[in-house]
């Protein structure tokens, strides 16, 4: 072929512009692996955190952290119905392999167990220390401390189990953590029992959502849950804020989950936690790929003996009723623990 100056112009053109893009790309692919930042480091960054906690203590002097909205000054010494003081009482902190795999990965999640709780179920698995309080009172600093500890250990997140009636404290040992070199996810581990405008103060601060749904029916959460009948809507709307803020569930390219909403659904005896109806609210509401863990590990505990109807573990039947439900409906990010399970059943049903 004859190598014409038009030729020759259009490989100068298409050289010159390779090496003028060249740099552009590398910076985007460079940009993908630029270093994941925990979104309280961000609004650190943007100078709003701290005000956020100012905000946050506030509401300790006329308590309404949660549905129950007492009312009390627990920067008196008050005490609402969770019975928690101002400071954070703390059980255990610990690496745990019980969660979800992308959250446990090779170290375990980084887990703190808050002691008393603003909901109270009868069939409690952490009685002792949701309902009776037990642990040990500390000061921020030591929270901080105690997140910072975690990471040492090589967690991968920072697992609040029961926050919500220690969020303005989470968020000051948050920030005391973050300059002392806290980079790990924070992850809000709770009943979903959460007033929308307490969750709007966590926007930007919370990366992971780890919300329950226990009940789909008023009657029953009262029954169960002292008293509380707003429940499952007050969760409901809970959950689509969550979702608001952070999405659906990212992972990083390890496989360890980094931003957006785990729900956790338990079965219980006799349908009692409505999970047909969850599962399709969650249909119709969020998108079908939201991560969901439909959990078959109800156990007797606590008062539930008093309560005929939940007074045994789940059937293999109802655990299958639960996931065919989620099937049915067409959820498609279920946690691989509970299609195990449900696998498992099924070929043990088939043989
Ligand atoms: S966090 Fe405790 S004191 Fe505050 S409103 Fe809820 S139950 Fe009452």
């Amino acid at each position: 072929m004859k190598f014409t100056r038009r030729h020759f112009m259009k490989h100068s053109l298409f050289l010159g512009s390779s090496l003028l893009l060249s740099p552009v790309l590398l910076h985007a692919g460079q940009r993908n692996e630029i270093r994941w930042i925990p979104a309280y480091e961000k609004l650190e960054m943007e100078g709003k955190l701290a005000q956020r906690i100012k905000q946050a203590y506030a509401i300790f002097e006329n308590c309404q952290l949660c549905p129950r909205k007492c009312g009390v000054n627990r920067q008196k010494g008050e005490k609402g119905f969770c019975r928690a003081p101002v400071n954070p009482v703390i059980f255990s902190y610990h690496p745990h392999f019980g969660e979800e795999m992308s959250l446990v990965g090779e170290k375990g999640s980084g887990t703190i167990f808050f002691s008393n709780c603003n909901l109270r179920c009868v069939f409690c698995q952490n009685w002792p220390i949701a309902h009776e309080g037990k642990g040990k009172e500390v000061q921020d600093e030591d929270l901080a401390d105690r997140m910072l500890h975690l990471q040492k250990m090589g967690c991968h997140n920072i697992n609040l189990v029961t926050p919500t009636h220690v969020m303005p404290n989470i968020l000051n040992a948050t920030r005391i953590a973050l300059k002392k070199g806290l980079h790990l996810p924070l992850m809000y581990n709770t009943s979903g029992y959460e007033p929308l405008e307490i969750l709007k103060m966590l926007e930007g601060i919370v990366d992971i959502y780890k919300p329950d749904m226990k009940y789909m029916d008023g009657e029953k959460a009262a029954k169960y849950s002292a008293g509380a009948s707003d429940y499952p809507e007050v969760t409901k709307k809970a959950i689509v804020e969550m979702h608001r803020q952070v999405g659906v569930l990212k992972l990083d390219k390890r496989g360890m989950a980094i931003r957006g909403v785990i729900i956790r659904h338990l079965v219980m005896p006799n349908r009692v936690a409505g999970t047909e109806k969850f599962v399709k609210w969650m249909a119709e509401t969020l998108p079908k790929s939201t991560y969901v863990n439909i959990m078959a590990q109800y156990r007797v505990e606590y008062k539930a003996y008093d309560y005929p109807e939940i007074a045994r573990g789940i059937t293999a039947q109802e655990f299958l009723e639960a996931m065919d439900s989620a099937e049915k409906y067409g959820l498609t990010n279920l946690d691989p623990q509970s299609i195990a399970l449900r696998n498992f059943y099924r070929h043990r049903r088939s043989n």
